[in-house]
């Protein structure tokens, strides 16, 4: 079908406003925030906005019955290409309709499409004191759409946990248009158990199975304090063993962040004013609770990891976290001064390995970096084990872009083989569909077994997540 035909059709199911046909247009929607999306184009041939679920139900009937590829997209934020048409057809952006439909405080819960900005519906639960947990970095631009499609968190995940803990329920409008709602989407009972967990089959689907068109999640009440504690550690092996000297000490800390020696570096040389003491290890600690609960947590974090640092400093005082905290804010923005003509790029930026391998993996990535002659700077979430690598290099040089993408195809196959993953938070989407088989095996054809009774027609968000089979056996 060409693109005039397609257009004609949209525009006699959603009218003109709804449907995006211009070559500019198309443009901006070619790319997401990834590495890779700004060394490829892939430019689709429609772009439609619609805001209800008759009109994604009607548009998905169009493009089953004539086999057209559908994207669905929130905001465009995802690092893994995961909203673009990488096979053409139609591009869904759903990040226009925004409506929260109910906040129900009785029920400690809310009801949202799909397009709403994480940063907005915490701004509307603060009002009655309560809030949605997971807490991207990207929470000011990314849709709960695409939060959910991709199971987003963040560096409060150590406690409390991803998006999935939350989505109650779910509408789904199917490949074939049918629409189908999961779990407790009609009920507003926080408990449910009834049926198979097809919820949980969506939450991280990255758009490969359906559109998520409404969501029921569940929120918590706002805690009323927080403090932050700063761990200076002259060994890198005492920076994982002091978060478990936490845990073992009953405590769980709401972030703990890493920075190595390589990020240290990069937040000197970006805000010399920061300071940060020079070693091979910082943790910066959150807890967060009630006044008292937050002192009691604060101090004996201190006490717990003090025979392994060189320095330590607890504070709740707004000002002084603010600046305890400023090391690790500024991190990614920092990571690119480490070289004067360089730019931080996403490439294998976010593996993820158990805590014990957390320093072994840091040194091995160094080595990968010396190998193939990029620099990087690490830091990440090491309470859960989620490591941050922003390889630096000047992108416009085509053959340091090839040495990035080489280091990253190199971390992706550490991260496994540490038996850890090659994502903690921004998903597979297309860079990483082809490591679906070396980590998850025999499983990817049962995953390719649910897409095909959901998804005949292979038109949902194809090749992401993992490749048809003749992709996946060309990987090893
Ligand atoms: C500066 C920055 C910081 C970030 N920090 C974090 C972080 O801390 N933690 C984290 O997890 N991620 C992070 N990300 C990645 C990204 O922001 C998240 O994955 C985010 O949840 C994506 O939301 P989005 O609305 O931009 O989705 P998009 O990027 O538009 O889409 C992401 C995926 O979801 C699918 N999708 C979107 N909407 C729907 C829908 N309604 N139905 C079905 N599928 C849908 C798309 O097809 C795609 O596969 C960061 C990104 C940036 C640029």
């Amino acid at each position: 079908m060409d693109r005039k035909q397609l257009g004609q059709a949209m525009m006699a199911l959603l009218g003109p406003d709804k449907v995006l046909t211009e070559e500019l247009d198309l443009l901006y929607y070619s790319y997401d925030s990834s590495f890779h999306a700004r060394n490829h184009r892939f430019v689709p041939d429609i772009v439609v906005t619609p805001q209800s679920t008759e009109e994604v139900s009607q548009i998905m009937q169009y493009a089953y019955t004539h086999g057209i590829p559908v994207t669905p997209r929130g905001a465009g934020s995802g690092e893994t290409c995961g909203s673009v048409a990488v096979q053409g057809g139609i591009v869904m952006d759903l990040s226009k309709w925004q409506t929260i439909e109910e906040i129900d405080t009785a029920n400690m819960q809310v009801l949202v499409r799909p397009g709403v900005i994480h940063a907005n519906l915490n701004k509307e639960l603060a009002k009655y004191g309560l809030f949605f947990p997971p807490d991207p970095g990207s929470t000011r631009m990314c849709t709960i759409g695409g939060m959910i499609a991709n199971n987003s968190s963040g560096l409060r995940a150590v406690k409390y946990g991803t998006t999935e803990q939350y989505i109650l329920g779910l509408e789904v409008v199917l490949p074939d248009g049918r629409v189908i709602t999961t779990g407790g989407i009609k009920s507003r009972a926080i408990k449910n158990v009834s049926g198979l967990n097809l919820t949980k089959l969506f939450v991280g689907s990255e758009g490969t199975l359906g559109v998520i068109t409404k969501a029921r999640i569940r929120v918590w009440p706002k805690p009323k304090a927080r403090g932050i504690l700063m761990a200076v550690f002259p060994k890198l092996e005492d920076a994982p063993a002091a978060v478990l000297d936490v845990y073992q000490g009953g405590i769980l800390p709401s972030g703990i962040e890493i920075l190595d020696e390589s990020a240290i570096q990069a937040v000197n040389m970006y805000k010399p004013e920061i300071n940060l003491p020079n070693a091979q290890a910082i943790l910066i600690f959150e807890v967060d609770g009630n006044p008292a609960s937050v002192e009691y947590e604060g101090n004996r974090i201190a006490e717990i990891v003090k025979p392994r640092t060189s320095q330590v400093e607890w504070s709740t005082e707004p000002k002084r976290m603010a600046q305890l905290w400023e090391g690790r804010g500024v991190v990614a923005t920092a990571a690119a001064r480490v070289r004067e003509d360089g730019s931080r790029v996403f490439a294998g930026e976010d593996i993820s390995v158990p805590l014990a391998k957390v320093a072994d993996t840091l040194r091995a990535i160094r080595s990968l970096g010396d190998k193939y002659g990029v620099r990087v700077v690490n830091y990440g979430h090491i309470g859960d084990g989620n490591v941050h690598t922003a390889p630096v290099i000047d992108p416009e040089l085509p053959e340091e872009v090839e040495r990035a993408n080489q280091l990253a195809d190199a971390i992706h196959r550490l991260a496994i083989e540490m038996n850890g993953s090659t994502t903690g938070e921004h998903g597979v989407g297309y860079v990483r569909a082809r490591y679906a088989p070396l980590e998850h095996g025999p499983a990817v054809d049962v995953m390719a077994a649910i897409k095909q009774t959901l998804d005949p027609k292979g038109i949902m968000n194809p090749l992401k997540v993992f490749l048809p089979e003749e992709g996946i056996n060309s990987v090893s």
